[in-house]
């Protein structure tokens, strides 16, 4: 990427597949633009529905093996109205401690009782499934499947089983697993073995298919009630043809060119390795009564999300800049957005091997002169 007139490489990026600069994308966009011009014009439900909505509604559908879905003009929007749809003052939602804003945002509004549990504790979401559930009309359980700031996985299956034991519904935000996952790349939900099981599909279309949008896949009855009472959806103007247009080519690539997810993950398995071995060549005892160590730690993760955590904000940001002056782009994460400081790298189809070595070389270089300032003091 090009920033202030530099040449940045560039790993903080949600464009997984690259597809944000691929010229079918932009072609489909602009054909659209031509035959739709360039807004929507209304709610979908009054003057804005175009022939695009539905035929990417159909194949959201399709690659998530669900029998309909609606898109949103964002994935935040979509989450925000189908929370406060779904549930109300009598219903119970819980919720991953780890949630994204958008998700704790329609908990919130939906005016529902909100638990959360402790990031991915099943046993804590058993326990208040046993003491509380039967206290509430609807329960609602809700969870990112791949967590945006740290990259671990949900245990979905589980989740599901839990959800049956206690007439429960599960929503999973599946914003960094679509076009990104799996064999066909649908995304989480089939990357977890839980295609098939009833649940609500949420996702962007923002993220690995390069465009601007949110969407929910589901039941048809799901897909009905939510068109009629999601206030996100129904009063709002609909996506627009060029952002509409721009996902459904982006979908029909996901199709048509699996090679993209097997090189990201390629990408996502040599950054991991690089990361994890990063300081094995420095001495961390060297300094007696000092730890000597840098307190980094390598967070699980299992997509392309990585994150090396580091003791404090002041370090993260000091990190952070020290990569940029060396034309490396990574965002520095800290707290209130996430408990502990860490640089968060995300890799795309598109980086080459090359590139992360540039990348694994700077941090080593930032990693031992740091190393040094902490022996020498
Ligand atoms: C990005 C993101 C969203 C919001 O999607 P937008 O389409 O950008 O509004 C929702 N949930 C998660 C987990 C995200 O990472």
């Amino acid at each position: 990427m090009t920033l202030g007139g530099r040449s940045l490489l560039n790993f903080a990026s949600n464009d997984y597949l690259g597809l944000a600069g691929d010229a079918r994308l932009a072609e489909a966009a602009i054909a659209a633009v031509h035959t739709y011009g360039t807004g929507s014009t209304g709610s979908r439900l009054l003057s804005g529905q175009r022939p695009l909505h539905r035929e990417l509604e159909r194949a959201i559908a399709d690659l998530k093996h669900t029998e309909d879905a609606l898109v949103f003009s964002s994935g935040y929007l979509a989450n925000v109205g189908t929370i406060a749809a779904l549930v109300g003052a009598k219903d119970l939602i819980l919720a991953d401690q780890y949630n994204h804003s958008s998700l704790k945002t329609g908990a919130k509004l939906s005016g529902a009782t909100v638990m959360d549990y402790p990031h991915n504790d099943m046993g804590v979401v058993r326990e208040r499934l046993i003491c509380d559930r039967s206290q509430y009309r609807r329960c609602l359980i809700v969870t990112d499947t791949v967590f945006s700031m740290d990259g671990d996985l949900c245990p979905l299956s589980e989740l599901l089983d839990l959800a049956d034991a206690f007439d429960s519904m599960v929503m999973v935000d599946d914003a960094h697993g679509m076009g990104v996952l799996g064999q066909r790349g649908s995304g989480s939900v089939e990357h977890l073995g839980c295609d098939g099981r009833p649940l609500i599909h949420m996702g962007t279309l923002s993220k690995a298919l390069g465009s601007l949008g949110g969407y929910v896949a589901g039941a048809a009855n799901l897909i009905d009630f939510l068109r009629n009472r999601a206030a996100t959806w129904i009063y709002t103007t609909g996506l627009s043809p060029a952002d509409t247009a721009a996902a459904l080519a982006a979908i029909q690539i996901v199709h048509s060119e699996p090679d993209r997810r097997q090189r990201l993950q390629a990408n996502g398995e040599y950054l991991r390795q690089g990361l994890a071995t990063l300081d094995r060549d420095i001495p961390l005892e060297a300094a007696p009564g000092q730890s000597g160590s840098l307190d980094l730690k390598l967070l699980p993760s299992a997509s392309p999300i990585l994150c090396l955590q580091v003791k404090d904000a002041a370090t993260v940001l000091a990190w952070g800049q020290a990569l940029r002056d060396q034309g490396i782009l990574v965002s520095a994460v800290r707290p209130p957005t996430t408990p502990t400081s860490r640089l968060r790298f995300t890799v795309m189809a598109s980086h080459t091997p090359q590139q992360i070595d540039q990348l694994l070389a700077a941090l080593q270089a930032i990693v031992r002169a740091c190393h040094q300032l902490t022996v020498a003091s």
